[in-house]
């Protein structure tokens, strides 16, 4: 980099946080090693507690990733080859994947463009005698429109699995996610809320056959003594990623207060800037604790593609979730689905924007941030635009 360029921000900065708990975390890494039990045993017993009562479930159940969760919950839930389960095209693959993984149907409705959730109006047209599953994704951390899912839901006598893997600690009427459906799924992917040092993965259920069950299915269905009534899978949760779990769950309220306000910052920015015309902000709807796992604009007037080419090229970091909605990707071509046919999630698709939210993030990072977009768009008058919160230049000039 030379003195001329800006100062990058980049998109996460898993390496700042890790420097916050650094201690604590080397600390419970080493009991793990000093007892010498790494899958499942007493540190995720524990983990399991601190969840259940995080997200006041009556049952925790850690397994090996996300991915596997809602694999585990769909196993649980005996669904399978002919059943259809409704979700979100507008989602991380894994969504979409496990329902076909367990050889169903997976039915994509389309989007809210506003919380860019699951729409339940879209949801009712989808329902067959052959629906075994709603499936809504607490997208970004903001969770679903959940009441008139769940209601859809007993009305039809089925279950709500919550793709909960981004919205740990989200909230929808004072109720945390996990618990606003069936069963929950979690994910502590690095890049996640309260992210692991590698994979990791939860299930949380109020409904004790269901856990009992899933906590069977993550050891390959073993009842105990090498005695299998069903088959399962191997998707145990490590003593690591519980005891590395345990001490980012005591700071997580902390950094989720930092995201939001973070979020605050943005919108103070984008007003500063008087882009709030081409530029739309996350909405949080009023029922909601939005914990932002991502924050993603809606960038107007087809100028997305630009901007997003000239903050990389300031190295500004910044990612499109999702490039493709899942009923336009190859391996789901066999459902028939074709463009126009979800015009909420391709019209997000084609406008959405990740900006930079991890807790660390400064205010001038911030700020960098936005003079980028204003600038991509041709809103910054001059390079003398007085600054909202510094007084120093964004350029770093040569000494
Ligand atoms: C991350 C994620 C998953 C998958 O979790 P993994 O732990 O990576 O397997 C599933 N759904 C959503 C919405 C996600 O963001």
């Amino acid at each position: 980099m030379t003195n001329n360029t800006p100062t990058p921000v980049p998109f996460i900065n898993l390496v700042a946080q890790y420097q916050r708990i650094k201690s604590e975390v080397q600390e419970a890494v080493l009991k793990v090693f000093d007892d010498q039990s790494f899958v499942l045993g007493d540190e995720v017993a524990e983990f399991e507690c601190d969840i259940a009562e995080y997200c006041d479930s009556r049952n925790a159940i850690g397994v090996a990733s996300g991915t596997d969760a809602l694999l585990l919950a769909l196993m649980a839930l005996e669904i399978g080859p002919g059943d259809e389960v409704i979700t979100s095209p507008f989602t991380f693959f894994a969504t979409g994947s496990c329902i076909a993984r367990v050889g169903a149907t997976p039915v994509f409705a389309d989007i809210d463009p506003v919380s860019f959730n699951l729409c339940p109006d879209s949801i009712e047209n989808k329902i067959t005698d052959k629906t075994k599953a709603i499936m809504p994704v607490h997208i970004f951390g903001q969770c679903a429109d959940m009441e008139p899912i769940w209601r859809n839901a007993v009305r039809n006598g089925i279950p709500v699995i919550e793709d909960a893997a981004q919205a740990i600690g989200a909230e929808y009427r004072g109720r945390r996610a996990g618990v606003l459906g069936t069963v929950g799924c979690f994910s502590f992917f690095p890049t996640k809320n309260l992210g692991g040092a590698g994979d990791g993965g939860l299930v949380t259920t109020d409904d004790p056959d269901l856990a009992t069950r899933i906590r069977r299915l993550r050891v390959h269905g073993d009842l105990g003594g090498y005695q299998h009534a069903e088959i399962g899978i191997n998707s145990r949760l490590d003593a690591l990623q519980a005891a590395v779990l345990r001490v980012k769950l005591r700071h997580l309220d902390k950094w989720t207060t930092e995201r939001q306000e973070n979020a605050r910052r943005y919108n103070a920015l984008f007003r500063h800037y008087q882009l709030l015309d081409c530029v739309e902000p996350p909405t949080v709807l009023p029922d909601r604790r939005h914990v932002y796992n991502q924050y993603s604009v809606r960038v107007k007037g087809g100028q997305r593609d630009k901007v997003l080419q000239d903050l990389r090229e300031k190295h500004i970091g910044c990612a499109i979730y999702y490039p493709r909605p899942l009923h336009l990707q190859q391996c789901f071509e066999y459902l028939g689905c074709k463009a126009g046919d979800l015009p909420q999630t391709e019209l997000i698709t084609s406008e959405c924007l990740a900006l930079p939210i991890f807790s660390e993030l400064t205010e001038v990072q911030q700020e960098t941030v936005v003079r980028g977009i204003a600038e991509s768009l041709g809103r910054l008058s001059s390079p003398q635009f007085p600054t909202l919160y510094s007084d120093t230049p964004q350029i770093s000039k040569a000494a």
